[in-house]
Order: C-alpha cells, then structure tokens, then sequence
C-alpha cells in the first residue's frame, strides 16, 4: 500500500511547509470557555427575526447579493455612531468575519516582499493570516505585564519598517486594553518609519471598561479599526466582521475583495442581528459582571490574574500550564492554553459555567500552582 500524501509531499508554497493550522480544540465537554464566545444563545425573538429576513433573502437567491452590502454597511456605521464619533457607511467595510476583513486588509497592504508586525503575545491569526497572503511577520516586543513598551515599540518600528502593523485592544490573550496615547505614539512612529497602515483590532471592545478608538480616525487615513459580530453580538456563527476606516481604505479593497463575497443570507441575518442590539448589549453588561466576578475570585484563590477589558481572563501563573489546562479538562472545563508559559486563558460563561470553572481551579491550585516570583 501507498503510505497517505502529507501535505509536504504537495507542491505546496515553501512558507507553509511544517506549518500547524489554527487550532482550537472543539472539544465536547460541559463547561467550554476557551473560544471566547458568548454562551447566551440569541434570544428567541431575534432567531424568529432571523427567519422571517432570511425567508426574504431567500426569494431572491437566484441573484448575487447586493456586492457592497449598502444596507449593512449603513446599518453597521449607526451602530458605530453611537459612541458619538460619527461614522459613515463609506468609512465601514464588512466581510466574512473579521479575520476576512484583515485578509482582504493584508492583501491589499501586505503581500510578498511585504512586513507584518504585531506584538506578542497577541491574536494568533494575525501572525498566520500574514503568512497566508504571503506577507513577512515579525514579532515585536512587549513589557513583562503584557503592555505596550512606546519606547521599545518606536525602535522596532524604525528598525524594521513594516508595511502593516497590528494593535489589539483590549488584547487578545491577555485582555488589556491599549491607551490611546500608546495607539497614537505607535501610529505616528510606523508613519514616521514607512508610512505604514495601522491595525487595531478591536473584537472585544464592547466589554472594555474605556472608549472605543474610533475617535482616532479622523484625519489619520492609514489608521484602520476591525470589529466582529463573533464576541459581543454573540453571533460567532453568523461569520460577520467588519472595519472602520478612512473611506480610501474602503476603496483599496474593492480591489481585492472577491466579488459577492458576503451572501445575502449573512447579510439578513447580520441585519436582523442589529435590530436587537440593545438586547444583545444587555448580555454584555452581564458578562462584564461576571468577569469582574471571576477575577476578583481567582485573585482570592491567589492566582495572578491579567486586568481584563474583555469577556475573557489570562490568568496563572502554573508551573506547568498544560498539566493545569488537562486537570482542568478532567473536571469537565475547557480553557485555553495558548503556549505562554505558565498561563491560561478563561472566557468568560454563563454564572453557573464560572462556577463549575472557579471549583475545578481550586483542585489545580493544590496540583500546579507554584509562587515563581
Ligand atoms: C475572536 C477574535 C476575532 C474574531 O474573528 P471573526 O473572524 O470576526 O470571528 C478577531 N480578533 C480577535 C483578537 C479575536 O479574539
């Protein structure tokens, strides 16, 4: 017998040989909290919503969907106005997720002979949609609490002027929040080094306890802002992201962006989605609580704890994450390990999931908790 084809054996691109695709495991277990989603199901009302716009959507299916999702995008840019920076719809892109809009944001600005910067620990997909569009990634530093480092940030960016350069806020995985001052200083040194187009991925902004960075925009048209409906609309599923930005950016990925990319059956469902955002807000003000809840509870217990501004919690620090992550899992509660030595990265559930999650750290504490200070 012919031993199976690996994907090396393939004629594939060089840059993605020995690579690992993205992998979360999607474990069946009671208490998932390591995706950061939202564990309210929609409400019965918007599901019934939904329906109703895609049972409309659906007589029309033999058409392609309107390309520039006008409607979407004018709904999507209310939505933004809202924090009273007024956004129009020419400023708001929307695609298939927001790991679309930044592959459609790389292909336009990145690409071959073309650097990516971010500073990690940050979002994985960052790093792997870079590679993807075949864009160089480079890591740049942080300080040891996870913040920012200006100072450090200025020189990396003069060193190695990167062409894009990605800002997380609050951050993914360990859930801080930037300033603005320190977005500021990191957009005007990448312009100083290159001009530079600056990404600010801001998934989790609506549980943050500061301000959106949509006030930044004005007058900086490199400066870019990536939303999703995957975290606060609880709507991972629906696969919906979207940007603000200066409208030229807009522009630029016309160019790229397949055309018809967003069906008219996720552009229904995001729309319906947005008549029921203030209820859908309301699950976020809940979520807010119990993370304070939980961070709080985990400090009691005596772990070091990250400050959070999103629905999830990095905490630790374990002598061996992965023995700590797997005790966990044996008491029926995933969390995320994602490779930072000595911590872990809980979302935030429901009231009773934090429970079933603080009851199963206690046991670990006993195991693996080790003061390494
Ligand atoms: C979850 C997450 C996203 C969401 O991506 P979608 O493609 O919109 O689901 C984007 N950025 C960060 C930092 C995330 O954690």
């Amino acid at each position: 017998m012919t031993r199976p084809t690996r994907v090396d054996d393939l004629p594939i691109r060089d840059e993605l040989r020995g690579q690992h695709a993205y992998g979360a495991p999607q474990l069946d277990v009671p208490v998932r909290l390591n995706t950061n989603e939202n564990p309210h199901p929609l409400p019965e009302a918007l599901v019934a919503r939904i329906a109703e716009r895609v049972t409309e959507a659906a007589r029309g299916l033999n058409r392609y969907p309107d390309r520039d999702a006008v409607e979407l995008r004018t709904r999507l840019a209310e939505y933004l106005s809202r924090g009273g920076v007024p956004i129009a719809p020419a400023q708001v892109w929307a695609a298939n997720g927001s790991n679309e809009v930044i592959q459609q944001l790389l292909q336009a600005f990145g690409g071959p002979g073309r650097l990516a910067l971010g500073f990690d620990p940050s979002y994985s997909m960052h790093a792997l949609i870079s590679r993807g569009t075949g864009t160089a990634w480079l890591s740049g530093p942080r300080r040891a609490d996870f913040t920012v480092d200006v100072e450090a940030a200025r020189a990396a960016l003069a060193e190695h002027r990167p062409h894009v350069v990605f800002l997380c806020s609050p951050n993914n995985p360990t859930g801080t929040a930037i300033e603005p001052e320190t977005v500021l200083a990191v957009y005007e040194a990448a312009q100083a080094a290159r001009p530079s187009l600056v990404v600010v991925d801001e998934a989790y902004v609506e549980f943050s306890h500061g301000r959106s960075l949509l006030e930044l925009l004005d007058g900086r048209p490199n400066l870019v802002i990536t939303r999703t409906m995957s975290k606060a609309f609880g709507a991972a599923g629906l696969r919906l992201g979207y940007l603000a930005a200066d409208p030229a950016v807009v522009e630029a990925l016309l160019l790229v962006r397949l055309p018809y990319h967003l069906s008219s059956v996720t552009q229904a469902t995001a729309l319906a989605a947005l008549e029921h955002t203030d209820t859908l807000l309301g699950y976020v003000e809940q979520l807010k609580a119990e993370r304070d809840r939980v961070a709080a509870a985990l400090a009691a217990l005596g772990l070091e704890v990250v400050p959070s501004d999103a629905n999830f919690i990095q905490f630790g620090r374990f002598a061996d994450a992965d023995a700590a992550w797997r005790t966990l899992l044996d008491q029926g509660v995933l969390v995320r390990d994602n490779g930072l030595p000595g911590w872990l990265r809980v979302s935030i559930g429901t009231e009773a999931e934090n429970d079933a999650f603080l009851a199963a750290v206690k046991s670990v504490d006993v195991v693996t908790k080790k003061e390494q200070q």
